[in-house]
């Protein structure tokens, strides 16, 4: 359960976002709304990237604003993908991952995520030289690596299947599917697309609602 209560928040000095939302997150979770009615803003706050000027957030009765980005057991995939041209896509998720974990085992799943994904060739590829829709999959990868080798069990997905083929969003889809039935991970998914709920099994929820508009 993520309980959002009274959350607070503007870009200038005004509150003009005011978020309150239980989640039971019991199937996937697919927000929707139109561009710039702050889907985004509403996932960064959850992951720590902006602050709100007040109210809670509880997590499984944990207070997420008690706890730093870090420690939230959360991952998420931002809109724009976020990844580090100058270093190898494999790297890329590397670095989400703990340096405590032995390099042999995140490796090893690392490895098995991009050929799940289908990307094995785009390893040690750079993203500047990889398409748009490669781009997200790498970023997808690195969430997906997060859930499976840290616990970090909240995916929070920012229109993930944008710039995708519909094979390669099936698919996606499908491993979503799995990562909430077979790893216990909550899932909740930005997204236009009116028929994702019906592919993810999950629940709609339209920002306005979030907002209380
Ligand atoms: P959505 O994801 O629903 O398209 P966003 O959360 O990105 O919407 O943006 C919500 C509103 O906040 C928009 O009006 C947008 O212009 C504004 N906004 C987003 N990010 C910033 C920022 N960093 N600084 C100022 N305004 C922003
Ligand atoms: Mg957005």
């Amino acid at each position: 359960m993520l309980d959002v209560i009274n959350v607070q928040f503007g870009y200038s000095k005004s509150a003009d976002f005011n978020f309150s939302y239980k989640f039971d997150l019991n199937l996937p979770v697919v927000i929707h709304g139109p561009s710039g009615s702050g889907k985004s803003t509403f996932l960064n706050i959850i992951s720590g990237l902006i602050t709100p000027f007040s109210g809670s957030i509880k997590y499984e009765g944990q207070d997420f604003f008690e706890l730093s980005p870090a420690e939230r057991p959360l991952s998420i995939l931002f809109q724009r993908g976020n990844l580090f041209d100058h270093i190898s896509c494999f790297r890329n998720v590397e670095i989400g991952l703990n340096s405590k974990i032995d390099k042999e085992y995140s490796k090893n799943i690392i490895e098995e995520i991009f050929n799940h994904l289908g990307i094995s060739p785009l390893l040690y590829k750079f993203p500047s030289e990889i398409s748009g829709g490669q781009r997200k999959r790498v970023a997808l990868a690195r969430v997906i690596a997060r859930a499976k080798c840290l616990s970090k069990k909240l995916l929070l997905l920012d229109e993930p299947f944008n710039g995708l083929d519909i094979h390669t969003k099936v698919h996606c889809i499908k491993i979503l599917s799995d990562l909430q039935c077979n790893d216990h991970c909550k899932i909740i998914i930005i997204s236009h697309d009116i028929n994702d709920s019906a592919s993810l099994g999950g629940i709609e929820v339209n920002l306005d609602d979030i907002r209380g508009v």
